[in-house]
């Protein structure tokens, strides 16, 4: 039977590590947070000691955390531990401190994948997440039978740190589509063209997008849209935030221009100042209509 390691249980790792374990994978999970051991110990997830006591046993160890440095922390004490095993990072983190953990993995003996995830905590209950995976072609071979465990599709999408790229590219158009959208319907609000006739003339037009037809600003117009449930998420503002940022840094490290991201990045950023980091990030619309 195949073993895992789930470090970090919170929003998205406790369905993730609930889903391994359904899927009948052992599955040790830690945290910094004791409480979230217990809680994931409800959903079949064995409760582990130490980051030690969760990798000794384990053939992969999956990562779900904040940051670069949360990652680059664990992975630094995990790798060396890692000889023969797999090592996956699913948190959402810059390109240069993934590539530094595929390093690590490398130097120690490990295979590595960088597999940040788009679908969010209902993507992560139902596992129907997507992983976009960057790494060699060997140790996504390896990662994929697990993260079809967590999810519905694992894309290769190159070498080490690519997947972390391809989820920033998603979310930047994400991000920017989302401010278009918004300002769209908020514009058709003061022509007095209704959401509805807006809505349906997008939708088979070339207006149309993700953010229009799947996650709709204005309510009543998608089924699965935080738009219905007052903006509760969904996707945090603040988490779309940090992507944007990530996106910015990577542009600003290549030399990409992006300056629709730079202004996203700054729309965001007021929203959340308004008290609005914990809307969904469709709650954008407000800012645009000036509430
Ligand atoms: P979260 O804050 O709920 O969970 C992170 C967990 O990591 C926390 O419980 C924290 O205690 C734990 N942790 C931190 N350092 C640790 C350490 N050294 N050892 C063990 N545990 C440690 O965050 P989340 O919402 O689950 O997001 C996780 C990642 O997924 C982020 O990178 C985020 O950007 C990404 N993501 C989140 C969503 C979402 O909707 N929440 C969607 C897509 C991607």
């Amino acid at each position: 039977m195949m073993r895992a390691a789930f470090i970090g249980l919170g929003n998205m790792g406790r369905p993730m590590a609930a889903a391994l374990a359904r899927a009948g994978v052992e599955t040790r999970g830690f945290d910094l947070n004791a409480s979230l051991i217990e809680a994931a110990a409800s959903d079949g997830v064995v409760a582990a000691r130490s980051l030690r006591d969760a990798i000794d046993v384990a053939d992969v160890a999956i990562t779900m955390l904040q940051s670069g440095d949360q990652t680059l922390a664990v992975w630094r004490e995990i790798a060396p531990q890692g000889r023969g095993k797999l090592l996956i990072d699913c948190s959402t983190i810059d390109v240069e401190s993934a590539r530094a953990a595929h390093s690590l993995a490398q130097e120690n003996g490990a295979l590595s994948v960088d597999a940040p995830v788009s679908g969010g905590v209902a993507g992560a209950r139902a596992a129907t997440l997507t992983f976009m995976c960057g790494g060699a072609e060997e140790a996504f071979a390896a990662a994929r039978p697990i993260l079809e465990h967590m999810g519905a599709h694992a894309l290769h999408c190159g070498g080490a740190g690519m997947g972390q790229a391809a989820k920033i590219c998603n979310n930047l158009m994400l991000g920017v589509t989302m401010i278009a959208t918004a300002e769209a319907f908020v514009l058709a609000e003061r022509l007095g063209l209704s959401h509805r006739a807006l809505f349906e003339a997008a939708s088979i037009s070339s207006g149309q997008s993700w953010s229009l037809t799947s996650y709709c600003p204005v309510p009543e117009m998608t089924p699965a849209s935080p738009a219905n449930n007052d903006y509760k998420p969904g996707f945090m503002t603040t988490l779309m935030l940090k992507d944007l940022r990530l996106a910015q840094e990577a542009a600003a490290r290549a030399g990409a221009a992006s300056p629709l991201g730079a202004a996203a990045t700054q729309l965001y950023a007021l929203h959340q100042s308004a008290d609005q980091g914990a809307a969904d990030f469709s709650s954008i619309i407000r800012l645009i209509r000036g509430e």
